[in-house]
């Protein structure tokens, strides 16, 4: 009989590691040109990858990709893999989209940064303002610097020095928001390198879904902005309890702080988002990583009342460097992707498909968990799904975190590779988009099936 404490999430801890290597060799063993590849690559690259993040992945080394079409990438040694990770909501919409291709094509032979606009510009503003609501719009090249932007905006409009964020939560390599709660404290988060200044100073970190913890936090009136996800994404998926951004709006507005919505993942929702799908109001709205298509850009954009004391805050400070914007900001190629991505691509049609493929990818992987009587659930946002290896629902960042199960998370990982389907590497999370078959749907389900079923004998 095995022993409760033998058990990762209700599965053998010798069985993961056994089926754990066992993956491992079937993996390296099949892909003898991306092996060789990436161990030339040591050559040039820091740690064999351009970007470390890479290193996420649980594989022994990476797969090399020769090409990538609608929701598969073939690589180098010939596999084609199913990709539910999408480049982490990168990709969401498919790999090149089509009118997304046609626009780079057509603007790549017309200038690639100018640093001035274009007709596509105009166009590309109606079309944030179509999709998302009435805001007043700024480019940057990542989320990561529109939420760095939007937190700027915020301290100098309100002139208060923290950020409020949640437990759990994650904005991009922003590091006013790279924080954790310790005890009643909020401190920077473990890992971060070459970290100087006293994060301390600049956040104040509380539990999701806890309108009282928040009301702590603004009631010192300290806080410039409150800046959350409408859901956390960033670790196991907390979906919102009812009436809690609601309350987040509310209380902000009681104690002058502004609400800033990151809606880069939770994009997953519907058409314009969580907020175009549920009706919320923040002060400051920011998107990311899919809404041009694939090419780098993210977005941020001021209500209109905001923008009034924007523009009177500029009006009065000393002329100078803003610190905001970076040189290949706003360049013709977003405005190109950003106008044939939001007018033909992110369309309510695009959402009807994607949430019809997940909610059949939802129903299945919850089928097995249950068939196997695993103490795991499975959640969804729109195109989003994400099976925990836990119980749920989670209500907050901490339970997020400790539902994570790093030996077994990999296991399954990998043995979803090998069989043809690619999650994300970060937790268990997968997309579907317009593009995603019902076929590759059901391999996958099939191979999660296969995958628990193996690891449960
Ligand atoms: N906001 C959220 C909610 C994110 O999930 C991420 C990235 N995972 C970012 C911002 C940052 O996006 P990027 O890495 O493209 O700057």
């Amino acid at each position: 009989m095995t022993h409760t404490s033998d058990l990762i999430a209700g599965v053998a801890r010798e069985r993961i590691t056994e089926f754990t290597s066992q993956e491992t060799a079937r993996f390296a063993h099949a892909r003898p040109i991306s092996r060789a590849a990436q161990a030339e690559m040591a050559q040039t690259w820091f740690d064999r990858v351009p970007l470390h993040w890479m290193k996420d992945w649980p594989l022994p080394f990476l797969p090399h990709v020769a090409y990538a079409q609608k929701a598969q990438l073939f690589d180098v040694d010939g596999f084609g893999i199913d990709d539910f990770c999408l480049g982490d909501t990168g990709s969401m919409f498919g790999h090149s989209p089509k009118a997304v291709a046609k626009a780079i094509m057509a603007q790549a032979k017309n200038g690639l940064t100018y640093m001035l606009p274009n007709q596509a510009a105009k166009e590309a503003g109606f079309w944030l303002t179509e999709r998302f609501g009435d805001f007043r719009w700024q480019l940057t090249l990542s989320a990561t610097d529109a939420n760095r932007f939007a937190m700027r905006v915020a301290r100098g409009v309100t002139g208060r020095s923290k950020v409020l964020v949640f437990t759990g939560c994650y904005h991009g390599t922003v590091d006013d928001a790279m924080v954790r709660q310790v005890g009643t404290k909020t401190r920077a988060r473990l890992g971060l390198v070459g970290q100087v200044a006293d994060l301390s100073k600049a956040a104040i970190c509380v539990e999701f879904n806890d309108l009282a913890a928040v009301e702590v936090a603004l009631a010192t009136g300290e806080v410039a902005a409150i800046l959350t996800e409408p859901a956390l994404t960033n670790c196991a998926m907390v979906l919102p309890a009812p009436g809690f951004l609601e309350g987040l709006r509310v209380l902000a507005t009681k104690y002058g702080a502004l609400l800033i919505l990151d809606e880069t993942h939770t994009i997953s929702t519907g058409l314009g988002g969580y907020k175009g799908r549920y009706g919320l109001e923040p002060d400051m709205f920011v998107v990311g990583k899919c809404v041009a298509g694939g090419v780098a850009t993210g977005v941020w954009g001021l209500s209109p009342e905001l923008a009034v004391r924007l523009q009177a805050y500029n009006n009065q400070k000393p002329a100078g460097h803003s610190g905001m914007g970076t040189t290949l900001s706003a360049n013709p190629l977003q405005f190109a992707a950003l106008t044939a991505n939001l007018s033909q691509v992110m369309t309510a049609k695009s959402y009807t498909k994607m949430e019809a493929g997940a909610a059949r990818l939802e129903q299945g992987l919850a089928r097995v968990v249950s068939y196997h009587k695993l103490p795991w659930h499975v959640v969804r946002l729109g195109a989003r799904v994400e099976f925990i290896c836990a119980p749920g629902p989670l209500h907050n960042g901490t339970q997020a975190i400790e539902a994570h199960h790093p030996n077994l998370e990999a296991a399954l990982h990998i043995g979803l590779l090998n069989r043809g389907s690619l999650i994300a590497p970060f937790h268990n999370m997968m997309l579907v988009s317009p593009v995603t078959s019902i076929k590759q749907i059901d391999r996958l389900i099939a191979a999660f099936d296969d995958v628990v079923s193996t690891l449960m004998k």
